[in-house]
């Protein structure tokens, strides 16, 4: 099956075709019931936003996806890269949990090579080959929901990794396997 296969499939058979994620949690299967599902963001670094449909009966929305490629941009030298749709299902499944209609605060999106080389030999917490690099993951926080409340509800999606930064008031999701620091 190819990705584009994969991405034509409806709900929780894209779940399905990762290996991750055979076990479609509730909020997935909700929204698997949609037809159509929708995520908030706002870049806290430039301020961008993205509020709107990302997937329509069945289908990824190719100008959705390119807005929120640009939203979740390497902010220090703009560079852009694909976003991994399975990330943006994981956060519609998490805000279902939450119930919030805050948009996500976006703290580090898409990290370019360079930037990530940069974070990576400042800072013991980030890898040196980061799924960030990938689109692949994400740093957030959303007001009005406790970051632990946030934490707890990602970690009960069972899908891709999850990680609790406290000091800094964001939690990472990511679309690698299932993990959690
Ligand atoms: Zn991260």
């Amino acid at each position: 099956m190819n990705r584009r296969d994969v991405l034509k499939l409806a709900g929780g058979a894209v779940l399905a075709a990762g290996t991750a994620s055979l076990v479609a949690p509730s909020a997935f299967a909700a929204a698997s019931a949609q037809s159509a599902r929708t995520v908030a963001l706002l870049n806290t670094h430039t301020g961008d936003r993205f509020s709107a449909a990302y997937w329509e009966q069945g289908n990824y929305v190719p100008d959705a996806m390119a807005a929120i490629r640009h939203v979740m941009r390497d902010y220090r030298n703009n560079e852009v890269h694909d976003i991994d749709p399975r990330l943006l299902d994981q956060l519609s499944g998490l805000n279902g949990l939450v119930g919030a209609a805050a948009p996500y605060q976006i703290i580090s999106g898409y990290r370019s090579p360079a930037t990530n080389a940069m974070l990576h030999a400042n800072s013991d917490g980030v890898a040196s080959h980061s799924l960030h690099m990938e689109g692949k993951a994400i740093d957030i926080r959303m007001a009005g929901v406790d970051l632990p409340r946030l934490h707890d509800a990602a970690l009960s999606m069972q899908s891709g990794g999850v990680g609790f930064y406290p000091a800094s008031d964001f939690i990472h999701v990511d679309t690698g396997r299932v993990r959690r620091w």
